[in-house]
């Protein structure tokens, strides 16, 4: 089972993935994390990467490209691919790469938001000092804070600083909303692709994320 999934920061893509990731027991194949790992590592990929990301550019296709296609082959079980393609060009050289090594894609999950939404969404999040994984947004109503404390436990609330740059966000959201070459291209390529033998799921990413679990859950096999 082979599954790529789509979707803006912000969009709860992290949460939606966990669920068809647990159902087949997939490997979780994140593109930034595996770059994380190599700069941890102090690899020479991770000291080449590493100037891209802290700039907030793509690593360049050269770099990134084989290195997720690695990491694929390698994948007994099958995959969740995420964070990956982020471009047109990642988008069609996955699917070369995948038709030339007879590698069957099974779902591809695209997960709609606006992007004034996923913006709000990301400066609206807040953490609570006492559980990291108590839902609070104030940009989101039925998980807004109880006034500024945490709406589970009462506990203080924080913004992630790189939650509050809108910069970054822009940034990030210029390239996935770029219809022409960017994720959304990538995205759309698999959505209009003829006679595709995968399923394309879309969420709409402004139900609640219940909601959103049980539509997937309907839309897997
Ligand atoms: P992420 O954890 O997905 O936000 O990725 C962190 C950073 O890794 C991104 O801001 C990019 O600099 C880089 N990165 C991750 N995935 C890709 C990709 N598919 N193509 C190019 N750069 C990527």
């Amino acid at each position: 089972m082979n599954i790529l999934i789509f979707g803006p920061n912000g969009s709860g893509k992290g949460t939606q993935g966990d669920i068809a990731k647990d159902k087949y027991n997939l490997d979780h194949i994140e593109s930034g994390a595996i770059f994380r790992k190599h700069i941890g590592g102090g690899t020479e990929l991770g000291l080449k990467a590493k100037e891209f990301i802290n700039k907030g550019e793509l690593v360049p296709d050269d770099i990134t490209i084989p290195m997720v296609l690695d990491v694929l082959s390698g994948s007994n079980e099958g995959w969740l691919l995420d964070g990956f393609p982020r471009s047109l060009v990642q988008g069609e050289k996955l699917w070369e790469a995948l038709q030339k090594d007879g590698v069957k894609l099974d779902y591809v999950i695209e997960i709609k938001l606006p992007r004034e939404i996923a913006k709000a969404r990301i400066m609206g999040r807040r953490l609570c000092a006492n559980n990291p994984n108590h839902p609070n947004n104030v940009g989101i109503p039925v998980i807004a804070p109880d006034g500024d404390k945490c709406r589970v436990c009462g506990g203080e609330l924080s913004a992630r600083e790189d939650d509050q740059d809108e910069e970054a966000i822009n940034k990030r959201h210029d390239i996935y909303y770029d219809e022409e070459t960017g994720t959304m291209a990538a995205c759309n390529f698999y959505k209009n692709m003829e006679g595709a033998e995968y399923k394309f799921i879309e969420l709409n990413g402004e139900d609640s994320i219940d909601t959103i679990k049980e539509y997937l859950i309907s839309q897997l096999d």
